[in-house]
């Protein structure tokens, strides 16, 4: 594959965003911003690892690695600008579907006026797709996960496992019912940019995107906040169609499945009715799963499930990469 004329494939015709003043073309992009703030992140996804050829076609691969990033841009409830994206290419892999993985991307650029405003292209054995995501949130409106209080109610967008069920059903072939949904929250799960940009009216709120499973979102959220969370396990919502798979798989992937890029978060109550509207008008749902309180005082900042009125401490985490 000759870089440069690759390069001129996915070189965009026009920018979208103003704030732009050099895209792809030379030794970096320049954009300035004068009055919000900067926030930026990258993902790497590698072939074998974060995704498979067998279960997705280049152009879902390329969709998903944007979507996952914007997801985070969600979780910080920031508006997206600009995205780099860094790619190894393998002699396996042909020009056009190289092409694809990019076109894939096209779709949410599109809907969420990104721009493609550069990144590297090089050969290697396998292939590796990086993305970086550059958006803006207003000053003070950056959603961290430090920003959870006793007292919060916790919810989530949604439903949750669904990804992991479409997972399954790639992985294994059979008759599923609403087999095509869960398919396609898999491959091409929706990140909740438009949702949490309309939240910039509340004071304070504790966000996190699922992408290793609620449990673990909860944990991250309980830390940083030094508080504890309360999950009521028969509160967290699932699709009308997750009651095919057997009990235990139910329960593994809606509480540790991961990789919905819902969002976690956690208010105080008084705001839950405008969550709850802005949803509405998304058409997404919102559902309460439990509640902030102090943190252990003898140990620390935990998730605990509650089941049946019985409290039980959640030591276990969803998906945990380098383990
Ligand atoms: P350099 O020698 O400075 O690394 P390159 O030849 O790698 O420059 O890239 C030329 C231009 O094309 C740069 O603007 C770079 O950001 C852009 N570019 C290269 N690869 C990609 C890619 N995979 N996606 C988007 N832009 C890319
Ligand atoms: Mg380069």
């Amino acid at each position: 594959m000759d870089e440069f004329s690759f390069i001129r494939s996915i070189q965009p015709k026009f920018y979208r965003n103003h704030h732009l003043i050099k895209g792809i073309g030379d030794d970096m992009a320049v954009f300035r911003q004068a009055s919000d703030h900067i926030i930026t992140a990258v993902d790497t996804f590698v072939d074998g690892v974060h995704f498979s050829r067998k279960t997705m076609k280049p152009h879902q691969i390329g969709y998903r690695v944007l979507a996952v990033n914007l997801s985070d841009i969600a979780a910080m409830g920031g508006c997206p600008a600009f995205y780099l994206v860094s790619i190894v290419v393998p002699k396996s892999w042909k020009k056009e579907e190289i092409q694809a993985i990019f076109q894939g991307m096209d779709p949410l650029a599109k809907k969420f006026q990104l721009d493609l405003i550069g990144g590297d292209t090089v050969s290697g054995h396998e292939l590796v797709i990086s993305v970086t995501i550059i958006g803006f949130v207003q000053e003070g409106k950056v959603r961290y996960r430090s920003d959870a209080k006793p007292g919060d109610i916790a919810f989530v967008t949604g439903t949750l496992g669904d990804s992991r069920a479409g997972l399954h059903i790639l992985l294994n072939e059979g008759k599923y019912k609403g087999k095509e949904y869960f398919i396609s929250r898999h491959v091409m799960p929706e990140p909740r940019i438009n949702f949490s940009k309309q939240l910039t009216f509340l004071k304070r709120i504790a966000l996190n995107d699922v992408s290793d499973g609620i449990i673990s979102e909860a944990m991250e959220v309980a830390e940083a906040s030094n508080v504890s969370i309360v999950i009521k396990e028969d509160f967290v919502p699932v699709h009308k169609d997750f009651n095919q798979f057997p009990k235990k798989l139910q329960r593994k992937w809606k509480l540790f499945g991961g990789e919905d890029f819902e969002l976690f978060g956690t208010v105080p109550l008084k705001d839950w009715p405008y969550i709850q509207q802005i949803a509405q008008k998304e058409k997404l749902v919102v559902t309460k799963v439990g509640y902030v309180t102090d943190r252990n005082i003898h140990a620390g900042a935990y998730v605990y499930l509650e089941k049946e009125g019985k409290l039980e401490r959640v030591t276990e985490r969803g998906y945990t990469h380098l383990k």
